[in-house]
């Protein structure tokens, strides 16, 4: 799977979140990630390495619009 981690994707972690779910919304990317829980809307900040180490698949990814980002 590749590297890349782009805001707006929704992953699937390896581990389930205590509150039954186990997909989040990437929040905001760069030297630290911030996902979002879909479940319960929890925030989690992480670095990039343990971010790729949980994430299990991508579930759907935001296509590109525009320049930015
Ligand atoms: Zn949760």
């Amino acid at each position: 799977m590749a590297d890349d981690i782009l805001t707006g994707d929704v992953i699937r972690t390896r581990k389930t979140h205590p509150c039954g779910c186990d997909e989040w919304t990437v929040i905001r990317t760069g030297a630290d990630i911030r996902i979002r829980c879909n479940g319960c809307g929890r925030l989690v900040m992480m670095d990039r390495d343990t971010f790729l180490k949980r994430r299990k698949a991508i579930v759907t990814r935001r296509m590109p619009s525009g320049l930015s980002e």
